[in-house]
């Protein structure tokens, strides 16, 4: 018995920093929020455009845009275009679909809370209900397994989301929200939308990763079903391919507000 307790002693406090005590550790070569320089036009929007691989880079009113929600960070268009760089800020999750599109000279508005048309902050009513207590089922929708792993750290002591109410629920009828993983194949199209009629309402949809928010690099396939995401209306995004745990941690706490 002492000798456990001296063991537990000596491992001391092993989960991280992030968010209460500081910021969270990332790897050199993590590639967080996208910034566009304000003069990147259409001529940029064209070389960047012609290297990525899913189609997130356009141009709009003259200027080069990137839409996080397509981006799988491979950081092709960066390689080719010099006025798109790639930031550590693991913040990029948003409670609007439009709101992950970045434009050139967009400023972080996280930074900039008052110069930005960025929602930051959740509909008060999901603050309400869920800030104490939010419990998700996790759904695979033909993922890979890489966004699936990522979310599975959170559980982890390393990480610790439990500490915050937030846990993984074994049915959908104990569920206050869904997180869908993957770009939604065919096969998984109706598995998706019985768990999803299966939470008791009101509840939430969380798409996380690139596929499960437009498809990704699966997104031109015909064995994809995206009209199932697209008819449960997501109230987050979490971008990335896979998104980083320190992004999605982030993106649930401010889903409930505590951050
Ligand atoms: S980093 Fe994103 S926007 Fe750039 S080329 Fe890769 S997928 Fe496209």
């Amino acid at each position: 018995m002492f000798k456990a307790i001296l063991a537990r002693f000596k491992q001391g406090y092993k989960t991280g920093k992030f968010p209460l005590k500081g910021e969270p550790k990332l790897p050199d070569n993590f590639m967080g929020r996208p910034e566009i320089a304000a003069d990147a036009g259409e001529a940029d929007a064209k070389i960047a455009a012609s290297a990525c691989p899913t189609g997130a880079i356009s141009c709009e009113n003259g200027k080069l845009c990137l839409d996080m929600g397509k981006c799988i960070f491979c950081g092709k268009c960066a390689s080719v275009c010099p006025k798109i760089k790639f930031t550590k800020d693991w913040r990029l999750a948003a409670f609007r679909r439009e709101d992950l599109i970045i434009h050139a000279g967009d400023k972080n508005p996280f930074d900039n809370p008052n110069e930005t048309t960025v929602q930051l902050t959740p509909p008060k009513e999901i603050v309400k209900l869920y800030k104490n207590s939010l419990k998700l089922r996790e759904v695979s929708a033909g993922g890979c397994a890489a966004c699936e792993l990522d979310f599975n750290v959170l559980g982890t002591l390393a990480w610790d989301m439990g500490r915050f109410g937030i846990n993984v629920m074994a049915s959908p009828r104990h569920a206050d929200g869904i997180l869908v993983t993957g770009p939604v194949s065919k096969n998984m199209a109706l598995a998706l939308e019985k768990t999803h009629a299966a939470m008791p309402e009101p509840n939430v949809t969380i798409a996380c990763g690139a596929c499960a928010i437009s498809g990704g690099i699966y997104a031109e396939s015909p064995e994809t079903a995206p009209e199932v995401m697209e008819k449960f209306k997501p109230d987050l995004y979490i971008p990335g391919c896979p998104p980083h745990p320190a992004t999605t941690l982030d993106a649930l706490l401010r889903l409930i507000g505590k951050l």
